[in-house]
Parts: C-alpha cells; sequence; structure tokens
C-alpha cells in the first residue's frame, strides 16, 4: 500500500511569484515539475478568502452549499453575535470524508477547518490550533505522543504559539524584526515535511494532504521583498536581506516538495494548488465610512463618547467591537468583520427601523450603483471592480448567512470596518492581498506533459483527486474532472466515473452542530494570527 493521490496545498501561491523563482533558478525542482507536468491557473471563489477557499477547494462545493464564508460564522441572519468557523460548520462532505467511506486511509495536515478534526480513517493534525491544544487536537488520540518522539519535534513552532505570532504583529513595523520571522516560517515548513514524511514512510495514506502556509503569510507581509524582480536596488541593509532570506524560503519549500514526491513515488498523483492567487495591495477603503458618509449607517454619539465599543472584549468579541458602537436605529446596511469584505442590509421587522421588504431591492441597487460609481478622491480612479449579490455569488442551502453584498476592490484589498474620518488611505508600505486566481500543478500518471490547460475552477480539484484515487465523482459536485489534463489513452483506461451522490443537503444537520469549537485560548491565538496578516485592526 501506498499513496495514491499527494495533494500539496500552497496557501496563495500564484504563478507570477512562483514562474519568476522557477526563471531565477530558486524552485528548480518545481520547473521540472511544471516540464513533466500540467499546469492551470485555479479561479477561486467569491471571497478569495482562506477558510472558504480550502472548504471549497476539498469539497468541491461552492459556500452557499457548504455553508463557510469567512473566518467567522454568524449563527443566522439577524444574529449580530458571531463566533469563528470550525470544521462542525462544514455541511457537506470532504475529500477525507469520501476517501474514508470508500474504506481508504487519509492524512491531512495543516488544514485549516480540520478543528476539532474529523474522525477519518487516518491521520489529522489540524491547521489554526494553539499549540497547547495540539495534543487534544491530534486525531488518533495517541498521535501527539508519536510525533512528539520524533528528533526535532517542536509543537510551539509547528502550530500556533500567542508569543510568536504577537511578536511579529508588533515586530515587523521594526526593520530588525523581519529576518528571524521569515526564518521561522521557513523552520515551521520543514516541521511540517518531517510530520508528512514520519507518516508515509510508517503508514502511508492512499490520500496524502499537507498545506504550507508560509507562502501566504510571507507574501501578506513581505510582498515587496517576494515579488521583487532580480537586481533590485535596495534602500537599506535589512532589506535586502529581508529579500535574500524569502528567496530562501521558497528554496528551501522547493527542496521539500522534491522529497515529498520522492517519498510518494512516480505511481502516485501529485496535485499542487493554493486556495487564492496574490497580487500587491497600496490603500485601505472604510466601507463603513463611507456606509456612514451616504447616510447608510450612523454611529452611536454617546457610545463613541463613552468609549464603551467592547475594548474590554477578548477573542472573537473584538472583530464584533465596532458593531456596539452603531446606532441600530438609524443603520441600513453596515460590514461587520474585516475579512470578507461584505455588506449586511439590515430588514426592518414590522415597522422597526431598518429597510422594508418592499424596499430592499430596490435599497440594494442603490447601493451597487454608488458602490460602483465610488472614485478615489487622489486619483480619480473607481474604489469597487465589482459587487457580488448574494443569491448570484452563494446559490445553496446556506445563502441566507452570506453577505448581502460582497466587494471586489478594484485595489485587490481588504476593507477597513473601523470609523474612519476618510473613506480612503495608503496603506504605508506596499503589502500583499488575496486575488482571485491562485494555482494548480499536476503531475503523474496519464497526466499530459508539459500541458497549460488555461483555467480551471477551485471546484474542480475534489473531482480530479476522487478520480485519482479511482473513486466515482458524486452528481452535486460542482465542478468537474478537467479531463483536459491527462492523455486520451489514460482516460480510455481509467474513466471518469460519476456517481449518484449522497442526496438533498441537510443545513438543519449542520445547525445541530452550533456547540462552540473554541475556547478562549483557541480564540486569542486565532486573533493573533489575524491580527499578524493585517486582517484584524
Ligand atoms: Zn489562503
Amino acid at each position: 500500500m501506498g499513496v495514491k493521490v499527494l495533494l500539496i496545498g500552497l496557501d496563495g501561491a500564484t504563478f507570477s511569484v512562483l514562474d519568476a523563482l522557477v526563471a531565477r533558478g530558486v524552485m528548480p525542482f518545481l520547473g521540472r515539475f511544471l516540464a513533466e507536468g500540467a499546469r492551470a491557473g485555479l479561479r477561486t471563489i467569491v471571497p478569495p478568502l482562506t477558510p472558504p477557499a480550502w472548504t471549497s477547494l476539498v469539497t468541491g462545493r461552492s459556500p452557499g452549499h457548504h455553508g463557510v464564508f469567512d473566518f467567522f460564522r454568524m449563527d443566522s441572519p439577524a444574529s449580530r453575535h458571531i463566533r469563528f468557523a470550525s470544521s462542525r460548520d462544514i455541511a457537506v462532505p470532504t475529500l477525507w470524508d469520501a476517501a474514508t467511506a470508500a474504506g481508504m486511509r487519509v492524512t491531512a495536515l495543516n488544514y485549516c477547518l480540520t478543528f476539532p478534526a474529523p474522525k477519518v480513517a487516518g491521520f489529522v493534525v489540524p491547521g489554526w490550533v494553539p499549540w497547547r491544544q495540539l495534543r487534544l487536537a491530534c486525531h488518533p488520540a495517541d498521535l501527539f505522543d508519536r510525533l512528539k518522539a520524533l528528533p526535532g519535534f517542536e509543537p510551539r513552532e509547528l502550530a500556533m504559539d500567542v508569543k510568536l505570532e504577537e511578536r511579529a504583529t508588533e515586530g515587523c513595523s521594526r526593520a530588525e524584526e523581519y529576518a528571524p520571522w521569515i526564518e521561522f516560517h521557513t523552520r515551521r515548513e520543514r516541521h511540517w515535511f518531517d510530520v508528512f514524511r514520519h507518516l508515509t514512510e510508517t503508514a502511508p495514506s492512499d490520500l496524502t494532504a499537507v498545506v504550507f502556509d508560509g507562502v501566504d503569510k510571507l507574501q501578506h507581509l513581505c510582498w515587496r521583498f517576494v515579488a521583487a524582480a532580480p537586481g533590485t536596488a535596495w534602500e537599506h541593509e535589512w532589506e535586502r536581506r529581508a529579500h535574500e532570506l524569502c528567496l530562501e524560503y521558497f528554496r528551501h519549500l522547493d527542496g521539500i516538495i522534491e522529497r515529498m514526491c520522492q517519498l510518494v513515488g512516480s505511481e502516485a498523483t501529485v496535485v499542487i494548488a493554493s486556495d487564492h492567487g496574490f497580487g500587491p495591495t497600496r490603500q485601505v477603503f472604510h466601507v463603513n465610512a463611507w456606509l456612514e458618509k451616504r447616510g447608510y449607517l450612523a454611529w452611536s454619539k454617546e457610545a463613541l463618547a463613552r468609549h464603551d465599543g467592547g475594548e474590554a472584549l477578548l477573542g472573537v468579541g473584538q472583530v464584533a467591537r465596532h458593531t456596539f458602537l452603531m446606532d441600530w436605529e438609524r443603520t441600513r446596511a453596515f460590514a461587520t468583520t474585516p475579512t470578507s469584505n461584505g455588506i449586511f442590509i439590515v430588514r426592518a421587522s414590522g415597522d422597526g427601523p431598518g429597510v422594508p421588504e418592499a424596499g430592499y431591492d430596490a435599497f440594494r441597487r442603490q447601493l451597487v450603483r454608488e458602490l460602483l460609481a465610488e472614485k478615489d478622491p487622489a486619483t480619480g480612479e473607481a474604489l469597487v471592480g465589482q459587487v457580488h449579490l448574494r443569491e448570484e455569488a452563494f446559490p445553496g442551502p446556506f445563502s441566507s448567512l452570506a453577505p448581502d453584498l460582497t466587494l471586489s476592490l478594484a485595489d485587490g484589498g481588504l476593507v477597513s470596518i473601523l470609523p474612519s474620518d476618510r473613506l480612503v488611505s495608503a496603506r504605508p508600505a506596499v503589502a500583499g492581498s488575496h486575488r482571485p486566481t491562485g494555482v494548480f500543478l499536476a503531475r503523474g500518471p496519464g497526466v499530459r506533459r508539459g500541458a497549460d490547460v488555461g483555467e480551471l475552477s477551485i471546484l474542480d480539484v475534489a473531482p480530479m483527486i476522487l478520480h485519482g484515487l479511482g473513486l466515482a465523482v458524486p452528481g452535486e459536485l460542482e465542478g468537474r474532472v478537467p479531463e483536459e489534463l491527462f492523455e486520451p489513452e489514460a482516460l480510455r483506461g481509467k474513466p471518469v466515473r460519476t456517481g449518484a451522490g449522497a442526496g438533498a443537503e441537510a443545513p438543519a444537520a449542520a445547525s445541530a452542530n452550533y456547540a462552540p469549537a473554541f475556547g478562549a485560548a483557541e480564540e486569542e491565538a486565532v486573533m493573533k494570527r489575524l491580527q499578524e496578516l493585517g486582517y484584524v485592526e
């Protein structure tokens, strides 16, 4: 028994960066992988955000069907209480479930929303878990002790550490803190590789999947060092050093990918994919300030004067703190989380405040029109590239939990939700932000050599992996097996099979699991990471 399919997740990987690194010799193995396999841009879901995007990749379903829209989750459309999303919020079967149901073994390492760990046949080490909770978070129960015996095992660096994340939040404003922070991520990927190697050598799983999230984190904080052209003249020595260390991170990652491919052998299908792409962001759009200026949102003068905007709140409560500052008698539209670029419209009940049912469509159309017409005061350019309507972007049984409107900013970045005197402000330095098109690479039996098949959907990855495992693709999956990736001969020998599917979805099944998955320690650690990445102010 060996690995049939290896899925290497590179969080936030984008071809503009990877192709340049291959061209300058930093990622020689990836260059060979591309020559021996097939590639495509990978169009992600709206919004291009880590938790819903990975969930779509491993379920083959869009957010309206799987129920994950953000790092955060509201329990009902009217609720202003938010909590962190967890594995319990995924309402449809994952690849891990499908492989387990087919009698196969699964290893899933560092995927977000695998906490609490699904009870697969095999191994799960969840991502986004504080290191002190890692022992209890792993599946099966004895896995942590097994890993602890590995030479060099360092849970504090493998998982999340509040102190390390906090140091980055404060530290990366200081030049001398960049180098240790980048080197730490190089070590972290090495720790995940060690876990992968141990499990693959001692108990290989048919489906083995690992996420390396340093790609996303480096691109968030160090975009200008990662994306710099060869020969860039750096003003300061620390900048040149940060650039060199970013290249070193990718050189090291290339070596890890090469050894992973060697370990699974040439009979395995290897898929390398990202959850979204990346690009530069130079400005911040203060969306609640815009709504206020237009008269759609009102801050409570009393609450602002008292400064009782929930500063004492801890964990996820910090995100919702600005909702305590709003005057709900006079607010008709607001943005509630800093991560999803979503705007919610307050619906009136009876004669109460908000937008009455009969006026909803006209009100929403007006908002869309005004958002698309808004210009950057400094440049005269449009601020908002696209506005996605709830029912168009999120069809499915969970549609009502999604924002009424989701913005794609022209700058590619994320909104700020805090009160502000300005509509737009410049970032102190160019940062990295998510983009809709990530990467897809595949190599293995029957995969065409050197093929570029253009663009695939992130929803095509799960069908492709099920096919690679020799399983039927359930009818309700929204993507397809990209047959253009394969030699015609190979498809004749192993035709794509479709299955009946699991039947109708039952959102009730997910809502029965609303028990909070996160304790105070988990919330604190996740909040620190969101602050580190610039999501939470
Ligand atoms: Zn991501």
